[in-house]
């Protein structure tokens, strides 16, 4: 054959791809609070680790290919039929191939931005354009916007909420009326990676909306509320037709045999994880008044992380974070993501921003 190539092309738009920065780990041997990833703070559930080492013996096995233990589980938990679930290797990997599934070269897919930040790289990845639709200055949604820049290329479009990293989360009308406005033929995707952490009245339930609205995707996680974010297990809900699309778009066994088991044993134990979420969220709220009491203004945080506003400032204040031990996400040039740690952790983040203002009384903020 001729082929007058000298080295392997990489596709341009791989090329030009913006790496996933992941939250700073800490160093061994110094104790570092590490607010970066928006981890739980907490050990496995004794349950889960049980599971986890029963499967040990069996790894020379492949996995169930159609996790039918977790999707029966996950169907049961959400009152909804195994045909609507897909799961994958981290809700990371169930986006990229609902995008897989639906986008074709050229193809348009609306977001907010600030947002999480695998949304571009994945859309990137599908061959499709990220249009990115800018957060108001509460950090939410423009949902009008949103709708006006859905074109005939459209084919998607990603809701977060409660938003990463801002930390305002949608209301279940809000979405509802959204739903109402979108074409049929573009493919709604609502990420509820945090929903657990939801404190505002009329909380999203997109699983309930899948009845009324096939376009919809559910996006979720045992990353954040259930505490394994190391184990990479996520699921989408949609309708039968694009289930059976988006599990054709998967990696074959993409799910392993751990993550299975330790998936199945966690949705078993919602009374410890209720109660691990409502020490996350009591800790969210004493953080966010001492936030306030310091003279930070921050938007409404419905996750496990706060965000400062700290535009031109941002990496400074996470050096000198790091400098104290904590470790915190920076977004240079717009903000700091903060996730709610162990107590002490906190509270050290807490001395930090209150030093920071206390040293930079009367500078401008950004
Ligand atoms: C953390 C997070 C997820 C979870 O990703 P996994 O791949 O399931 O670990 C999904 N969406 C958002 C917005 C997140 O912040």
């Amino acid at each position: 054959m001729a082929n007058a190539r000298t080295s392997v092309i990489l596709r341009p738009d791989i090329d030009a791809l913006p790496a996933y920065v992941p939250g700073e780990r800490g160093t061994r041997g110094r104790q570092v609070y590490k607010l970066s990833s928006n981890e739980v703070p907490f050990p496995i559930l004794p349950a889960v680790a049980a599971a986890l080492s029963d499967v040990g013996p069996d790894l020379n096995r492949y996995p169930d290919m159609h996790a039918t233990q977790l999707v029966e589980a996950l169907a049961a938990h959400h009152g909804t039929k195994p045909e609507r679930i897909t799961v994958g290797n981290g809700s990371v990997a169930v986006l990229a191939h609902v995008l897989t599934a639906v986008c074709e070269p050229g193809d348009e897919v609306v977001m907010a931005w600030r947002s999480f930040e695998a949304y571009p790289i994945a859309v990137q990845v599908a061959g499709a354009r990220a249009v990115q639709v800018p957060v108001d200055d509460a950090g939410r949604h423009d949902l009008d916007a949103m709708a006006a820049a859905i074109t005939d290329r459209t084919r998607a479009v990603l809701l977060c909420s409660p938003n990463n990293p801002t930390g305002p989360a949608l209301t279940q009308s809000e979405v509802r009326r959204f739903l109402g406005t979108v074409p049929p033929g573009v493919l709604v995707l609502l990420d509820e990676a945090y929903l657990e952490f939801v404190r505002q009245d009329d909380p999203t339930d997109g699983v309930a909306l899948v009845d009324e609205h096939k376009n919809l995707v559910v996006l979720r996680t045992f990353s954040k509320a259930y505490g394994l974010a190391g184990l990479r297990v996520g699921y989408a809900v949609a309708r039968r037709r694009l289930t059976t699309g988006f599990r054709a778009a998967a990696t074959p066994f993409g799910v392993n045999s751990m993550a299975l088991a330790g998936a199945v044993a966690a949705l078993n134990c919602q009374d410890q994880v209720r109660d691990r979420v409502e020490q996350v969220v009591a800790e969210r709220t004493r953080v966010t008044a001492a936030l306030a009491e310091q003279g930070w203004q921050i938007p409404d945080p419905q996750g496990n992380f706060v965000w400062l506003d700290l535009g031109r400032r941002a990496t400074a204040f996470a050096d000198a974070a790091r400098a104290r031990g904590v470790l915190v996400r920076a977004f240079a040039g717009e903000g700091v993501r903060v996730s709610m740690g162990e107590r002490e952790g906190n509270d050290l983040f807490l001395d930090i921003a209150a030093d920071w203002l206390r040293d930079r009384a009367g500078l401008p903020v950004s």
